[in-house]
């Protein structure tokens, strides 16, 4: 419940987020947002004016659901709050907390030579952190580093990159373009000028800053910077503060952290502090811990999986010691499950299915994108209920309420086995009342709470449009 409730106060933070934040959550939750998006009903209050997208996060991660525009008191009380915090942490390092929506963890060396930023954040709060940089003095960002491709930590380099040398893994430039970041939009200054597949060193502000590459767990792009004469490393999402962590499940592999997070300990120091993406810095010996956890709990549900159990069969019990390891973002049966995912999917090809649908409708609208869908469903039969709900997403931000309710229909006419089925009614529903057709939209908060009867949202709806 604990989680649930901070998940809910992130959701509070998280309003006027681009809407390329949503397809990331998502994928870093390795998780349905569905299933979470129930938790936002309660204390909701609702106007009827268009539609706002809201995330909740976890990366950590977040889980979005779509609502009616509306300003709670807390959240009126929050948009006079600091959102980006700097800490010093040695004479020119500053460990950097920016809260939208849930906290991100990131470092800037601020010195003679300039600012060196780790990572960008979200850009809702890029002028606020700019604002902060200068008033420490120093305006000029001269490199800005990319720990992976998440928009938590990307978002705001449309800001910062546009005077800086933004560097990352080389996988991260093309994915930025491309799949669920096509939603994202990026201009260009948001893309990166130099890329490293292995190891890099930046001289700074007088000390050596090795970059490492170390792709392949939380997603297929991470890298970790190494502060040397700080003492400090900023391991971006490869860390979580000592919990439990999520992943891109597309892209990343749950099932190699344990590998991932013991080539950054082989070349650690041991007199090193992690700033985590996510969560509490920790010592070397809670890394070591950390990677024991990792380790075992992987080894564990490779074994269930190996001896016939199904990923429902494994028990958090089955954990062990590391039963406990579960944290604001990843409770311990969504390790279970994202471990046994990402073993299950290797070597399966990811289905494209955002971009060709993006382009389609960009070129030729919503029925060429439609007709895209169909295409690659008939090809690559499966369930894409996920992708078809962060496109609609995408369209409700864009407020094309005609187009999102034809997405939500199509979901559901595609996927009629789908146990969110009813969830996508609501989201049709709510997207003809924002278009203005009352009479679909009635029609559609039926078709809903005839298969979630207690569904107290579409009830109020229900009972608003019937008078
Ligand atoms: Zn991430």
């Amino acid at each position: 419940m604990k989680q649930e409730l901070r998940l809910q106060t992130a959701l509070r933070h998280s309003r006027g987020q681009s809407p390329g934040t949503i397809p990331q959550c998502f994928r870093q939750l390795g998780t349905s947002p569905f299933r979470v998006a129930l938790d936002w009903d309660q204390g909701e209050r609702i106007h009827p004016r268009g539609f706002n997208a809201m995330h909740r996060m976890k990366c950590a991660t977040a889980v979005l659901l779509l609502i009616w525009r509306t300003v709670s008191p807390a959240e009126a009380e929050l948009a006079g709050e600091d959102r980006v915090h700097l800490t010093k942490m040695t004479g020119h390092l500053y460990r950097i907390t920016a809260v939208s929506g849930f906290e991100v963890n990131f470092v800037a060396s601020i010195g003679p030579d300039g600012i060196l930023l780790v990572d960008t954040r979200f850009k809702d709060t890029a002028a606020e952190l700019k604002d902060k940089l200068h008033a420490l003095g120093q305006r000029d960002v001269k490199f800005v580093i990319n720990t992976h491709a998440h928009v938590d930590h990307t978002g705001g380099n449309r800001f910062f990159g546009q005077q800086a040398v933004v560097i990352s893994h080389p996988a991260l430039r093309g994915k930025i373009q491309k799949g669920r970041y096509i939603l994202d939009e990026n201009p260009d200054q948001a893309l990166l000028e130099l890329t490293l597949s292995d190891s890099l060193n930046i001289h700074f502000n007088g000390e050596e800053i090795p970059l490492l590459a170390l792709p392949g767990s939380h997603d297929n792009d991470d890298l970790l910077v190494h502060f040397t004469k700080s003492k400090v490393v900023y391991m971006g999402d490869l860390a979580y503060g000592m919990h439990y962590p999520t992943y891109d499940t597309d892209t990343g592999d749950a099932a190699k952290y344990a590998e991932i997070v013991g080539r950054a300990l082989e070349f650690l120091p041991d007199d090193v502090l992690i700033v985590s993406g996510h969560g509490k810095d920790c010592t070397i010996p809670e890394m070591r811990e950390f990677q024991a956890m990792l380790s075992e709990t992987t080894r564990i549900v490779v074994e269930a999986l190996e001896s016939g159990r199904s990923t429902e069969e494994i028990e958090v019990a089955s954990l062990g010691k590391w039963a406990n390891y579960a944290g604001e973002y990843q409770d311990a049966a969504g390790w279970i499950r994202a471990l046994a995912g990402s073993v299950k999917k290797r070597g399966k090809p990811s289905v494209d299915l955002i971009a060709p649908m993006y382009l389609a409708r960009k070129a030729d609208g919503i029925g060429a994108a439609i007709a895209r869908f169909n295409s690659i469903l008939n090809a690559s039969p499966g369930d894409y209920h996920l992708d078809l709900y962060i496109f609609g997403k995408y369209l409700v931000d864009q407020e094309a309420w005609n187009d999102a309710a034809e997405i939500f229909a199509l979901a559901n006419s595609a996927h009629p086995d789908n146990p969110y089925v009813w969830l996508f009614w609501f989201l049709q529903a709510e997207a003809h009342l924002a278009a203005g057709d009352s009479q679909s939209a009635r029609e559609k908060y039926q078709r809903c709470l005839e298969l979630k009867p207690d569904y107290a949202k579409a009830k109020t709806r229900l009972v608003e449009l019937t008078g």
